[in-house]
């Protein structure tokens, strides 16, 4: 079946792609799994200086790369060299750590000896989205790969481009050949890979609507499964915040990749003493981004990933739009071509309409007043997802205190939420299960083996 890629800020196709027949994605699955039986048997300190060598072929192949992210997707070239970047510091970070992260535990019972190992599965095959092309699929594979296993990716088709790039950076850091391949599969190949004996662990970052049919894959064949799913976080204003900090803080929040990201803020929940001061800064400073062109090294706002994601924002925005919420600045797509949408605050936003129920994967920003904190944490509550959030005031106690009140996976206080490797990332209810970075997503994908020794005799 053939596919093609599309700039979407100009239009323009960029390759006419063909997906693989079975045979040759099973072919290529079964290579990762020979590639495993040797791979696992490598330590830990061994394996780092691959990782080291990662670092450093993606800095070098930056601007390439980059350049491959913003055509295929449309994010500015600035945020994708930001993303190469952070990739190649999560690498470093798994390579001085990873060793400590994965060392045996001594537990005291009633044996001589008791030890807790992680020892690898064997190939994990992850699906991977298009919103961040190199840091979701290195995300996963970075300690994937560093606790011994191997991997196949299905990336988003609409970054292929961008998926054969990461196994060329695999390739290009020395790795051993096949521990990291990268396929492109049809939907029903996909299933079958699943089922099959090669796979042995499924990490999807996706749509909370992909991830259940993946989950449900995963768990009719008994496949230990990580889910990375949509969000819808809170961004609580409380009448202490310094509001112009606060502000430049939502801004940020809502704007990276055009809005398009897991992560964004997504609910602008403002107490009602201050509704009316932080909107009208917003609106200010939101009016005053650059939209434009992505390859132009001043623009802030790039381009929506194509055309249905406008439409999408389109609709939430009208059917929201009838039931009362005020358009504050922005509002209307662009004219001309690619797929161009203007920042945009909206007040007058309550549950029940589209902007507040659904994640909004662009960049609109509803804003709700709520009398007070108590009613702030439960309108945070009251969503479907639990990814992330952010609470701004100049009291930290107070931030902490209304953080922890917070259902989800990450809570910021007078910060955007953004992702770090020391730390683990992940989420709650319909934002997904499992959890990457830090420790524990290097233990996701290992057989948590006890190893007991008793005195003979
Ligand atoms: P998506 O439509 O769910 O696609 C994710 C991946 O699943 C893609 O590789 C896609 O391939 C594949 N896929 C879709 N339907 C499939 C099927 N029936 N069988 C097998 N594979 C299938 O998500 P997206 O549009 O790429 O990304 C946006 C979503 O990801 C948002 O909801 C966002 O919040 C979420 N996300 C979550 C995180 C997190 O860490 N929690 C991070 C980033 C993004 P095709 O492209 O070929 O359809």
């Amino acid at each position: 079946m053939e596919f093609q890629t599309v700039n979407p800020a100009t239009g323009e196709v960029i390759r006419t792609w063909t997906t693989m027949p079975p045979d040759e994605v099973m072919r290529t699955a079964r290579l990762a799994q020979g590639a495993f039986s040797d791979w696992k048997r490598w330590s830990v300190a061994e394996r780092a200086p691959c990782f080291r060598r990662l670092a450093a072929v993606l800095r070098e192949n930056r601007e390439e790369w980059a350049i491959q992210i913003t055509t295929e997707m449309g994010k500015p070239i600035t945020e994708a060299r930001a993303e190469i970047e952070k990739c190649a510091w999560m690498s470093e970070v798994y390579a001085d750590h990873a060793a400590d992260w994965l060392a045996e535990e001594s537990v005291v019972a009633d044996g001589r000896q008791h030890l807790v190992t992680f020892q690898p599965l064997g190939v994990i095959f992850s699906i991977m989205p298009w919103n961040y092309p190199f840091w979701q699929a290195l995300r996963f594979a970075v300690p994937g790969l560093m606790a011994g296993n191997t991997s196949v990716l299905k990336h988003a088709s609409n970054v292929t481009g961008c998926a054969f790039a990461i196994e060329q950076a695999f390739i290009r850091a020395g790795f051993p050949e096949n521990v990291f391949r990268t396929v492109v599969p049809d939907y029903d190949t996909v299933s079958d890979l699943i089922a099959s004996d090669i796979v042995q662990g499924v990490s999807l970052t996706g749509s909370t609507q992909v991830g259940r049919h993946i989950g449900a894959e995963a768990g009719r064949h008994l496949k230990k499964v990580v889910l990375e799913l949509g969000g819808s976080d809170p961004f609580i204003v409380l009448e202490d915040a310094d509001l112009d900090f606060t502000a430049k803080g939502a801004v940020a929040g809502r704007m990276l990749t055009a809005g398009q990201s897991c992560i964004a803020s997504k609910r602008f929940i403002v107490v009602e003493a201050v509704a009316e001061a932080f909107a009208q800064r917003f609106c200010e400073m939101m009016e005053k981004l650059k939209v434009g062109d992505p390859r132009d090294e001043t623009t802030q706002v790039g381009s929506l990933v194509n055309e249905a994601a406008v439409k999408e924002l389109e609709q939430q925005l009208a059917e929201s739009v009838a039931l009362g919420a005020r358009v504050l600045c922005g509002g209307e797509r662009l004219p001309g071509v690619g797929c161009f949408f203007p920042p945009t605050v909206v007040d007058n936003t309550r549950p029940g309409m589209r902007l507040v129920d659904e994640e909004v994967f662009g960049p609109i920003a509803p804003l709700i007043t709520v009398a007070n904190e108590t009613e702030a944490v439960a309108l945070a509550n009251r969503s479907d997802f639990g990814l992330g959030g952010s609470v701004w005031t100049r009291d930290l106690e107070r931030g902490l205190k209304v953080a922890r009140e917070i259902e989800s996976g990450t809570v910021f206080v007078n910060s955007i939420t953004k992702s770090d490797p020391r730390m683990p990332f992940g989420g709650v209810k319909k934002s997904g299960l499992g959890r990457e970075l830090s420790h524990y997503g290097l233990k996701e994908f290992v057989n948590v083996k006890s190893l007991s020794v008793y005195d003979h005799g």
